[in-house]
């Protein structure tokens, strides 16, 4: 891993993410010994989409609720950075559609960020309650775009810098 990146993941140990290590032994599964953990992502409204509800890997995943003309439906998504397992839950998603991203509590749709290269829009996950851009989590709306990234302090961190961190093939359920 550079050096660079380790630097910037140390950051983000006090901004509602968590740097463990690696529960998955299978070197065949992933190579690096460290992860990138989110901890906390909230809606515009300040409520925490992180929950117990679904389990990743022995970690509280990131539930979110997906709205598309009248059909809707919660999906949760692993809170490990860089790993793109899915469930969803009385709603099937199928590649290239492009969805509306809710807080489940409240239900409003979660902002655009910025738009993603595959032609869908980078929704933000707020990394604390303040609602600030700077901090956020990007995710992709459009299914099968694995497009995401974390703006922290203004410093936009991508996957590919931690490419070396996370090695695993996208895995979608
Ligand atoms: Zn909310
Ligand atoms: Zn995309």
């Amino acid at each position: 891993m550079s050096k660079k990146s380790l630097i910037v993941m140390k950051r983000f140990d006090s901004k509602g993410m968590l740097i463990i290590p690696n529960p998955v032994s299978s070197e065949s599964i992933c190579k690096s010994k460290q992860l990138l953990l989110i901890k906390e992502c909230y809606c515009q409204n300040g409520h925490n989409m992180i929950s117990n509800k679904a389990i990743f890997n022995g970690f509280a995943g990131i539930v979110i609720r997906v709205r598309r003309g009248n059909e809707e439906g919660l999906v949760a998504l692993s809170p490990v950075y860089g790993y793109k397992s899915r469930v969803s839950l009385n709603v099937c998603l199928f590649d290239d559609q492009i969805w509306d991203i809710c807080c489940p509590q409240c239900n409003v749709i979660l902002p655009v960020y910025s738009s993603c290269a595959c032609g869908g829009n980078m929704i933000a996950l707020f990394s604390d309650k303040e609602a600030n851009f700077a901090n956020c989590i990007g995710i992709c709306n459009r299914i099968g775009c694995f497009n995401s990234g974390i703006q922290h302090s203004n410093e936009l961190l991508t996957q590919t810098m931690i490419s070396d961190f996370n090695t695993m093939e996208p895995q979608v359920s």
